[in-house]
């Protein structure tokens, strides 16, 4: 049954955002503590160290990969064709490329989340496309959620074929799906030996092309039956699969993202993954390291911005000296070289984190999808501006012109994306604050429920107090107060004062946030997401420090940046702790009532509005598909 909007209420789907959480804290977290006013420099100092052996095989793939795609690929063609051509396909299968992060015994490389950063860096750079390709595969597609649950007979079904070069996709979002998967509307109704799978899904990066799927759909509750959402590996050829568009985008023109019908389509039982009603969870775990890739690409962008704009601003003379000397762009300069270096740190910061498996990173890695999501485009956007009107310009223009062919305004366009896919900016907020609370919600969640009756209020009190009585007193002193603390990062050290200082503060005020707002914290979602944004700017600072100063011999410039960056975002976490209290968010929420209500239409007259009376969001029926199957079939090598 196509699902019909409007018929999940809130409070559903917050249930199903809550209960696909990963609840359970197992490992040390850098990020967990740092929220709750801690700073546990010892979970990421000693900086982390790969291990040599596996460093050299990704040193030695990384090369490989990188002679490749200088000498074979052209990343302008893949923009002006919008495809990637079928022969890069065989290439990068060649090279083992599809089979990254699967381990060796199936015939995959087994690199390291480092050396996987490092790759779709390297591979994001010559077109962004091919990054999307190679991480939407393996982050998301089939592999990762195979590798964390699935049967042994699944993962010696279906990864050697993916290690080879066969490519998977991903499949949640619907045209009535978005950020809340509460609404899914796929159905997998049981039947003898299996489900039947009957639905439609959007924007599947890789649908196009795809042979193996993971399709998320709703197994109906009955009798004896959790149902639920639930994750399927899916022949992508099946019969009864249709595909029935290929999307077109902003950017990442050489994207095969499709829109898939499943229509009476049979998926065998031993084709599920980790059991029905763990979709959500799977999915949501998955993306706990898979969410690594996004920033991946977005260091490289960074790496790539700079070093146009270095160039450039060097060459271009206008009032008498290179741009680069005008004091406007000077400082659009120290901003990239400051961001890209603080990226770059999380990102590694994390990646060898989650390599040697000591710490839980999944904090850590939904914050550094954000800020480097949000930077990169800054950055991007700055890099528009350092070129003037040459950053505007497409590349095949400025080639035409006789003029070097770089193509500033397709990175603008490719990066745009970040910001919304692999969670959006505004649910990564959400997310990361409902860790950030959590401490709070786990002692004393059911004062603040109104579900609750009086004996759990009186528990929950009960336990509420023994809590704050240790937690908030540990707050108002720390080392950051002492001028003698962490001298052992020499001239860095009063950046790691202002962290500890800050992360209590933070604390203290996600505390006075809990109290004002009670169960209304979460409606506030404007004040969480600067809690959040502050955690992450203090992340990044404590990361650089510790990076910069085990770096101080082989790379005495990093002292450099790592003051430079920090410098930067102590600006920016003090504004936002000033912006916590001081702001228009109670004036502005009241005006987008009214602006919703219509009070101020006149205000959009005099212009031509878009045509149309199709609807926002178009609905599904279900059945077999009337259109054609434009399924891309990328040939074997010949
Ligand atoms: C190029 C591209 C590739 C994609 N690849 C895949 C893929 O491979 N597989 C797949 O399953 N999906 C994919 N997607 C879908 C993508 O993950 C979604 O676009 C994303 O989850 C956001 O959903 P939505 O676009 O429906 O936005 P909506 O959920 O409609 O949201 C609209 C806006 O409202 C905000 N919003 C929503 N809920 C809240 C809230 N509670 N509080 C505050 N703000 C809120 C959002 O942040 C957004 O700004 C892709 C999309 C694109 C464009």
């Amino acid at each position: 049954m196509p699902h019909e909007a409007g018929t999940v209420s809130y409070q559903e789907s917050r249930e199903v955002a809550e209960a696909s959480r990963e609840t359970d804290w197992t490992k040390p977290s850098f990020g967990k503590e740092l929220f709750l006013g801690r700073l546990r420099l010892d979970l990421i100092d000693p900086w982390p160290q790969p291990d040599p052996i596996r460093a050299a095989k990704g040193d030695e793939f990384v090369k490989k990969l990188n002679a490749y795609v200088r000498s074979e690929v052209d990343g302008e063609r893949i923009e002006r064709e919008d495809r990637i051509p079928d022969e890069v396909f065989h290439g990068l299968a060649r090279l083992g490329a599809f089979g990254m992060k699967i381990d060796e015994n199936y015939g995959g490389l087994g690199l390291t989340n480092l050396d996987y950063a490092r790759s779709l860096m390297l591979v994001g750079s010559v077109n962004p496309a091919i990054g999307a390709l190679l991480s939407a595969h393996q982050s998301i597609g089939v592999p990762q959620p195979l590798k964390l649950f699935g049967t042994a007979e699944q993962k010696r079904r279906y990864l050697p074929r993916l290690a080879a070069g066969e490519v998977s996709a991903f499949l949640l979002t619907e045209p009535d799906v978005g950020s809340d998967p509460a609404r899914l509307g796929t159905i997998a109704e049981p039947v003898e030996g299996g489900y039947r799978l009957n639905g439609v899904k959007l924007w599947a990066t890789n649908g196009t092309v795809a042979t193996l799927l993971v399709v998320m759909a709703r197994v109906p509750k009955s009798e004896g039956r959790r149902g639920g959402i639930t994750a399927f590996v899916v022949e992508g050829d099946s019969p009864g699969i249709t595909i029935e568009r290929r999307n077109g985008f902003m950017g990442l023109k050489g994207l095969e993202n499709s829109v898939t019908r499943f229509h009476d389509v049979f998926v065998p039982a031993d084709q599920m993954i980790g059991g029905e009603g763990r979709g959500l969870k799977i999915a949501l775990t998955t993306l706990n390291t898979g969410r690594l890739s996004l920033p991946a690409m977005c260091v490289g962008a960074g790496k790539w911005c700079l070093n146009v704009a270095r160039q450039w601003s060097a060459e271009r003379v206008q009032w008498g000296r290179p741009v680069g000397d005008h004091e406007a762009i000077a400082q659009k300069l120290a901003f990239m070289a400051a961001t890209t270096y603080g990226m770059e740190t999380m990102l590694n910061l994390c990646c060898m984190l989650a390599d040697d498996d000591r710490n839980d990173i999944r904090i850590e890695a939904a914050l550094v999808k954000l800020y480097a999501s949000e930077m990169g485009w800054k950055i991007a956007d700055e890099l528009v501006q350092i070129r003037g009107g040459r950053g505007y310009e497409t590349a095949e223009s400025l080639a035409a012109r006789g003029e070097r062919a770089v193509s500033t305004e397709q990175i603008l366009r490719d990066m745009r994306i970040n910001r919304i896919f692999e969670g959006s900016t505004e649910i990564m907020h959400l997310l990361i604050a409902r860790e950030a609370v959590d401490a709070h919600l786990s002692v004393a969640g059911d004062i603040v429920d109104p579900k609750a009756d009086l004996g759990r209020k009186a528990k929950a009190g009960a336990r509420a107090t023994a809590f704050y009585a240790k937690w908030l007193p540990g707050l108002a002193v720390g080392k950051g107060q002492n001028p003698n603390a962490f001298t052992a990062y020499g001239p860095l050290a009063h950046h790691l004062r202002f962290v500890e200082r800050a992360s209590r503060k933070l604390a203290r005020s996600t505390f006075y946030g809990m109290s004002r707002w009670q169960a209304r914290m979460e409606d506030r979602e404007v004040f969480l997401g600067r809690i959040v944004d502050i955690g992450a700017e203090l992340f990044a600072m404590a990361a650089v420090c510790v990076r910069a100063n085990a770096e101080r011999d082989a790379r005495p410039e990093g002292m450099e940046l790592a003051d430079l960056f920090c410098r930067q975002a102590k600006v920016r976490a003090e504004a936002l702790f000033t912006a916590l209290w001081d702001n228009t968010d109670a004036v502005d929420a009241k005006a987008a009532k009214r602006i919703l209500d219509g009070r101020y239409a006149w205000l959009e007259e005099g212009v031509v509005h878009p045509q149309g009376d199709e609807p926002w969001v178009a609905t599904w029926q279900p059945g077999p598909s009337t259109g054609e199957d434009v399924r891309r079939r990328v040939p074997p090598p010949s």
